[in-house]
């Protein structure tokens, strides 16, 4: 079969679709036929290799698909050969004492599929059963393989991590990413009030068509200055980042006092000034986040099976132009998620 695969961390030359050992399926594991699956900025990282993690070579990448399951190891109880499912990219051991409390995001040995294991940008791939969300008939494959990281991590992010409420004011960073469009999309139908930031009126309009209430361009205002004004000078109560050390001070300055900044990530780098006098004069809370719990993943994910929430797909690419999916990424061209399909199903 066919995979996407790379031998060697490096640039966007490293990445190859080529033939590939097809995957054995373990007792509780499902072999799916994959149609679809979208790109996250993790692959990227993958990609160029992070410190500490260290994947098998030739490494297949990707978090998200979505396909039909063709063979089902012998402990599988959840699905059957035909069924449609979307992948939950997040591995637990089981065994520690967060996975016993139902919290395997919190795993103290928690893996991801793409990340530290092998990933799914192939035509068939063997995943546990556990990492598996049935997708209901008439979902579009774009859909089902592009929603299950992005909304499962804004959904820990603001409902479970932030608590967010009815009425508060959420600002979120990069509105038109993955996380930022699933958040904004969130955060509204929560019945917050929402600011959004973008980097051009075109990304702006398309938070707005998610739900955002005020749009500000970062290119052209500050920020944290411009959520001063548009809340007479109070602040939001939540911020959601996942850019990190470009924004971090200005997400600290935009808190209302007892404000929650919440993180999923930090793409600009990880090591921005703490300010702790803002954060204790202030009352601020900084909030970490990642990923979230198999019924946590469920809940969203029957919001965007039912159309509540939509994935908004920027490009569905061969997966022989995987490459070029990763420039999108890199360059932040567009809006959305990028998808990548077999190049058999296209
Ligand atoms: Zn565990």
């Amino acid at each position: 079969m066919k995979a996407v695969q790379f031998t060697e961390h490096g640039d966007r030359n490293v990445i190859a679709y080529d033939d590939y050992p097809e995957p054995e399926v373990g007792r509780n594991e499902v072999l799916i036929d994959v149609k679809a699956g979208a790109l996250n900025h993790l692959d990227v990282w993958t990609r160029r290799g992070l410190p500490g993690i260290d994947p098998e070579m030739p490494h297949v990448p990707g978090s998200d698909a979505a396909g039909v399951v063709l063979e089902t190891g012998p402990d599988v109880t959840r699905f059957h050969e035909g069924d449609r499912v979307a992948v939950s990219a997040g591995v637990g051991c089981g065994r520690c004492e967060f996975c016993r409390d139902g919290d395997e995001s919190m795993c103290v040995r928690y893996r991801i599929i793409g990340e530290h294991l092998p990933g799914v940008h192939a035509e068939r791939a063997a995943v546990p059963e556990d990492n598996l969300i049935p997708v209901p008939e008439g979902v579009d494959w774009a859909v089902a393989g592009s929603a299950t990281l992005v909304f499962q991590t804004a959904w820990r992010m603001l409902v479970d991590r932030a608590d967010l409420e009815a009425g508060e004011a959420v600002l979120v960073l990069g509105a038109s990413g993955g996380v930022g469009h699933a958040a904004v999309q969130i955060a509204a139908h929560t019945g917050a009030e929402v600011f959004a930031t973008a980097s051009t009126d075109e990304k702006l309009q398309y938070a707005a068509d998610c739900g955002a209430d005020h749009l500000i361009n970062y290119e052209t205002q500050n920020f944290a200055a411009a959520i001063r004004e548009l809340t007479g000078k109070r602040g939001v109560d939540v911020v959601v980042d996942h850019i990190g050390e470009a924004t971090y001070d200005d997400s600290l300055k935009s808190l209302a006092k007892g404000g929650r900044l919440v993180t999923c990530g930090a793409t600009t780098g990880p090591n921005p000034p703490a300010g702790l006098n803002r954060i204790f004069w202030n009352q601020l809370s900084v909030i970490g986040s990642t990923m979230a719990t198999p019924g946590q993943a469920d809940d969203v994910l029957s919001l965007v099976w039912d159309g509540t929430f939509e994935p908004r797909i920027r490009e569905v690419l061969p997966m022989s132009r995987t490459a070029r999916a990763h420039e999108l990424l890199e360059n932040r061209e567009g809006f959305g998620k990028v998808v990548v399909k077999p190049d058999s199903e296209l």
